[in-house]
């Protein structure tokens, strides 16, 4: 008998009530008991809904009010002593000041208590909060959120599974703000609380705990690997099953330890890791519980399931098996309900978190039921993945000639980089440290009015490009009246940097309600790829072109790169995402032409997002960069050696691929430093980055307008390690999410700052 179930499930709910919920209760307008009820609701519908779908439990701690490792973090007694919590302080108080902070009193410095750091869960656009440790962190087992969560769903009728992050992943996720002190060193203090909080689960009755060690999946240290034993021998004295879920990445050489770990199961993602379930399930012994992620968690198609049904059948043959997504639902939108704005056939192609549990399903009646009575359904998959596959839709074979026809030097400029730095600087005479931002302007009430009331056509065309237009005008003259070397027309007319591109190409659709949850009340909804990718026409040649005709300095025309546009988006599964990139590469190479030939000279082609495209495993690593770098390339190697190719990231480490950084051959790229702060410009310095570099001098996360002297030394301690006549002055990043007041007191400064350096020079 095939068992079904799912690692976690989306906790913002269908009409991200979570969301509205914690922003009110926030504001203030409802109380906690309120805001818990609402999560009470949500778990309620959800496991609910689980279980119609006929999974053998529910599961239970994959809910959070902000974040699941929050949650840990509460649950194992280690919130950082510098938040000073009093024992007065209600745990979900707590909670919310761990993972937003507490301002500064009226400015004064050190009264604030800043949150904990956020960073991406693995390679999803999930953010955790990241665990605080030092030497003398200690463990106890700190909530009860856990166990209340159990009880409700026992007193709702429900089994359950308990869902709890592994001990060596959580050590792996946090940080220690101690140099030199070894996190791991932690794992004997922290295995009791764990295995207390077994014992808990036991007395409640629970039989199964999920206990999710995705760290499996990376290139652990050998040290690690044998903690991890160590643990897992510890552990196995509890009262109740453990299955241990590992997802996201093959297991490689930790395949033969997650199969000999001493406990009750093992969950594998079939889908990221297809070829390693007969070696899985050769090595993993039988009396273990085999629990296969068939299904994709991670993105929006439809599951083949006479396909998964191949793979699963020889396995069924050998043992009783447990079938799941491949890893938490949670990033997937909830359901497909609303999306009656799709077109039905991409409709068609398409499952969220709950059509994926009805796959699973009608994988389990195919497995055990009697065949006829899923012939049918079988039978309409089979024909909604043959019509996607065949779909005029999806393959466009201007495309594919066009992809076939590209020459083998598209990825190269006519020249190299020291002849177009030669021409480059006859054409544009720019001072020594030239200045500019990153491309975005504050985006004010009226500017996202304008956009809302073209969207719902109370505002026509005409009247929007005008009030665009006056806008445009507008930051010009600012940026004029401030003395910048090179402007930037400000993106007012985009809402975000993806959907602003995806909503102009071929092959991109746009769900209704597809939201992600991105981080605490935050959430996303990534474009949906689904086909042979084409530009229609010009995107942004217009703005550019009114833009520069405002002006005699240059303005950057600006674009979103391949990557990023790849990467903030659920890409088709049906062909290797370096064939999408390539297709996003060569409509972004059209966009580049145009605007050279509307006259832009300078173009910005923007890439946040190529760092955390990087494949969990290293092996992968240069194969992703080589593809990635060369989609990059293809798009910006179209132009003249005398047009400047700026590129911008941030927001990543950016130290370990400078080389490949250096091959996306961009005549400059300005950077965010505010994170990463001197340790990337050391990297910079000596990698000897060879082209032109823009370090970013101030943080645009915050209204701080640091004063001159400081963007000064900022400014100076670069030129230390890179010459200076290849030194840009900007921001760190766009100033989109700033408001007016502090973007032009930050920016007459940043200007004041880098005329200092060259009166010096
Ligand atoms: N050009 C974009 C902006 O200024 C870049 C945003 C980003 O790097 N995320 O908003
Ligand atoms: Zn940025």
């Amino acid at each position: 008998m095939t068992i079904l179930h799912t690692l976690g499930f989306p906790r913002i709910g269908a009409h991200r009530e979570l969301k509205f919920a914690l922003e009110r209760h926030w504001r203030g307008e409802i109380s906690a008991d309120e805001l818990e009820s609402v999560g009470r609701a949500l778990r309620a519908r959800h496991w609910a809904l689980q279980r119609k779908a006929g999974l053998a439990f529910v599961s239970v701690g994959d809910f959070a009010f902000y974040d699941h490792m929050a949650n840990h973090i509460q649950l194992l007694g280690c919130e950082p002593a510098r938040f000073g919590f009093s024992s007065q302080e209600a745990p979900l108080a707590r909670y919310f000041t761990l993972a937003r902070g507490v301002a500064a009193e009226n400015g004064a410095p050190d009264s604030g208590r800043p949150a904990l750091e956020m960073t991406k869960w693995f390679d999803t656009n999930y953010h955790y909060l990241v665990p605080e440790f030092g030497p003398e962190t200690e463990f106890h087992l700190g909530s009860e959120r856990l166990f209340a969560e159990v009880e409700e769903a026992r007193a709702l009728g429900y089994p359950v599974k308990a869902v709890l992050v592994g001990p060596l992943t959580f050590l792996w996720l946090g940080k220690s703000r101690v140099p030199g002190h070894d996190r791991l060193a932690l794992l004997e203090r922290l295995l009791p609380v764990y295995g207390q909080i077994l014992a808990r689960l036991g007395q409640l009755g629970v039989e199964w705990v999920q206990i999710d060690e995705p760290i499996l999946g990376l290139d652990l240290p050998a040290d690690w690997r044998v903690a991890c034993e160590g643990a897992y021998n510890r552990l196995a004295a509890s009262p109740v099953k453990l299955l241990l879920a590992t997802y996201f990445s093959p297991l490689e050489d930790n395949l033969q330890l997650a199969c000999q770990l001493p406990v009750a199961g093992l969950h594998v993602d079939g889908v990221r890791a297809p070829r390693e379930l007969a070696a899985i399930a050769d090595w993993l012994p039988a009396h273990k519980q085999l629990s296969v992620g068939i299904i994709d968690g991670r993105n929006i198609w439809r599951t083949d399931l006479n396909a998964a049904l191949e793979v699963l059948r020889p396995l069924a043959a050998q043992r009783p098996l447990w079938i799941a997504p491949s890893c938490s639902l949670l990033h997937v939108p909830f359901s497909l309900e609303e999306e009656t704005a799709l077109a039905p056939d991409i409709r068609s192609w398409l499952a969220f978190a709950t059509e994926k549990l009805e796959e699973l399903g009608l994988l389990q009646q195919a497995l055990d039921g009697n065949p006829a009575q899923v012939a049918a359904a079988l039978e309409a998959n089979r024909q909604a993945i043959a019509g996607r596959r065949a779909s005029p839709r999806v393959h466009d074979p201007r495309v594919a000639a066009r992809l076939a026809g590209l020459p083998a030097d598209a990825d190269r400029r006519a020249s190299p980089y020291a002849r177009r730095q030669h021409l480059q600087g006859q054409r544009f005479a720019l001072p020594l440290f030239p200045t500019t931002s990153i491309g975005s302007f504050p985006q004010t009430p009226e500017i996202r009015a304008a956009r809302a009331a073209l969207r719902r056509g109370t505002l026509d065309q005409g009247a929007y490009a005008q009030q665009m237009r006056a806008e445009i005008t507008r930051v010009i003259r600012v940026q004029e009246e401030l003395d910048l070397d090179v402007l930037v027309h400000g993106e007012a007319e985009r809402n975000d940097m993806v959907e602003y591109f995806g909503e102009q190409l071929a092959g991109f659709a746009f769900t209704a309600n597809g939201w992600v949850q991105s981080y605490g009340s935050r959430c996303v909804k990534p474009p949906i790829i689904y086909g042979d990718v084409s530009r229609p026409g010009p995107m942004t040649v217009t703005w550019s072109r009114y833009a520069q005709s405002l002006t005699d300095r240059p303005v950057k025309g600006m674009l979103t790169g391949p990557i990023t546009i790849l990467q903030w988006s659920f890409v088709r599964d049906d062909q290797p995402r370096s064939d999408t990139a390539l297709q996003i590469a060569l409509a972004i190479r059209d966009e580049v032409a145009d605007l050279e030939a509307a006259g832009i000279a300078m173009i910005q082609i923007d890439e946040p997002a190529l760092r955390e495209g990087l494949p969990l495993r290293r092996q992968a690593w240069k194969p992703y960069l080589a593809w990635a770098t060369r989609a990059f390339r293809v798009a910006a190697s179209g132009v003249a050696d005398q047009t400047q190719i700026h590129t911008h990231m941030c927001y990543a480490e950016f130290n370990d691929i400078l080389p490949e950084i250096a091959a996306l051959d961009a005549d400059v790229i300005t950077i965010e430093t505010s994170r990463s702060g001197m340790e990337l410009l050391r990297g910079f310095g000596e990698f000897r980055y060879p082209n032109e570099i823009g370090p970013g001098v101030y943080d645009i996360h915050s209204p701080r307008v640091p004063a001159v002297a400081e963007m000064v030394r900022l400014l100076e301690k670069a030129a230390a390690v890179i010459p200076p006549e290849r030194l840009w002055v900007n921001p760190d990043c766009g100033l989109k999410t700033r408001a007016w007041p502090e973007t032009t007191a930050a920016l007459r400064h940043m200007v004041a700052a880098a005329k200092t350096l060259r009166a010096a020079a």
